[in-house]
């Protein structure tokens, strides 16, 4: 009888002592799914993006795999088991191996019998498992620099533009965008050592949307908080902290990864992104916050490497970087164990006792669920929840639960702020 829980490669899981993984080996802070940075890093024993780019180019000593071929194959490697089973090619029988299912090319079983019997899960998801496929490899293209694609300035007013309809209409036609990359070398270089065929073009044009659209997500919730609390960047610079940001969003993270704000907020006073998290990787915006109000029109990105309520006590309370207008989260998942809520819990107590507009995201209405309950046992005055109309379009696979229906980065929030005012509390305060 297999364990519920997967035999995952040994060096997937992370060490039990973490708050940031769940039970299962997942990474609970940053991610509950694992996004390909993490699969990138922690699959080709890398510590960070200046050591991934300097293997590429060859030039990292001890780094084991030399080519992009090498490199798929490895990534490829984090997702051979059999989803039947759980067996790994390492427990498999003399001359046998895991085949892929020939529809998603996804997920893998050791026998035709483990195929057959998964066939009853494995069909709800096999076609949105396809994509998941794609994505993750031509993810890469994230790396390379081909994505994101240049965006267009916003015709319409940010409160006028709601969803994403509302911002591809904006846009104009993506396809020419989206076809310079169809035809560039990375592209090519991804499908010539990539262990699959290349999709067809719509295919892997959807597949680039879908990606951009995750990148795109976590600037557009940003902008949402703003509005959400009526901040007007216009009227003053609105300093923002991102907590709990990791890999996914400081792996080559660019200077100008948040400039789609300036399309939001046309003229606005300065914005200031900071992010914090213990995880954060190093790169050109690990730079010291900004004390003063930053440059007009223009958005600031730096990073700090810590816990949040650290940050305070060695950042903020010594007047270093300016206090936060609004502090955004994503999918921290401080639901996911004990020691998760032990690890966020000084942060959140910080969050409610200076009074912060704060606003989190989930990758499901469960993990919202469980969110709400967390943080109205603390006591937070709950502003808002629910679907998060920025959701990103990619579907993210539970890696070691394979039939699981996919999830959403970002697909909801929760905004709060302060405590819960006394009337609200009912005979809960009367002890106190
Ligand atoms: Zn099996
Ligand atoms: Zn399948």
């Amino acid at each position: 009888m297999a364990s519920q829980i997967p035999a995952l490669p040994q060096s997937y899981a992370p060490g039990t002592d973490s708050v940031f993984s769940d039970q299962s080996g997942f990474y609970s802070l940053d991610s509950n799914v694992p996004g390909l940075s993490k699969v990138i890093l922690n699959k080709l024993n890398l510590k960070d993006y200046g050591e991934y780019r300097a293997a590429l180019e060859g030039k990292a000593r001890g780094i084991s795999f030399r080519n992009y071929k090498e490199m798929f194959q490895r990534m490829e490697e984090t997702f051979k088991f059999c989803a039947g089973c759980n067996k790994l090619p390492e427990h498999l029988a003399e001359g046998q191996a895991l085949k892929r299912c020939v529809k998603c090319l996804n997920v893998y079983y050791c026998t035709k019998d483990c195929q057959r019997k998964d066939w009853v899960q494995h069909k709800k998801v096999c076609k949105i498992l396809r994509l998941v496929a794609i994505d993750r490899l031509v993810e890469w293209l994230m790396f390379t620099g081909d994505l994101p694609i240049p965006t267009e300035k916003w015709s319409k007013s940010a409160g006028e533009v709601k969803n994403w309809d509302d911002w591809l209409s904006m846009q104009g036609d993506l396809t020419p965008r989206l076809n310079t990359i169809l035809s560039g070398a990375n592209m090519a270089a991804l499908w010539k050592n990539a262990s699959r065929p290349r999709p067809d073009d719509a295919d892997l044009r959807q597949s680039l949307w879908r990606i951009q659209s995750e990148f795109l997500s976590r600037v557009l919730t940003v902008g949402l908080a703003v509005q959400h609390f009526k901040l007007d960047p216009h009227a003053k610079p609105v300093t923002v902290h991102l907590v709990g940001t990791s890999h996914n969003e400081t792996m080559g993270a660019r200077l100008t990864d948040f400039d789609e704000l300036n399309h939001m907020f046309p003229g606005h006073q300065g914005i200031e992104v900071v992010m914090v998290g213990p995880e954060v990787v190093d790169g050109p915006i690990m730079r010291p916050p900004l004390r003063a109000f930053g440059p007009k029109q223009r958005v600031y990105i730096s990073a700090y490497k810590a816990l949040y309520h650290q940050f305070w006590e060695d950042v903020v309370d010594k007047q270093e970087a300016a206090k936060p207008d609004l502090v955004v989260g994503f999918h921290p998942g401080f639901h996911a164990n004990q020691g998760l809520v032990e690890g966020w819990l000084p942060t959140l107590l910080l969050l409610r006792d200076y009074n912060i507009p704060s606003f989190f995201t989930m990758f499901s209405e469960m993990e919202l669920k469980y969110s709400l309950e967390i943080l109205l046992e603390l006591e937070m005055h709950i502003r808002d929840s629910g679907p998060n109309p920025f959701t990103s379009q990619k579907p993210e696979q539970v890696q070691a639960c394979p039939n699981k229906p996919p999830v959403y980065c970002n697909s909801h929030y929760i905004s709060f702020q302060g405590l819960l005012p006394q009337e609200d509390l009912g005979g809960r305060r009367a002890d106190a």
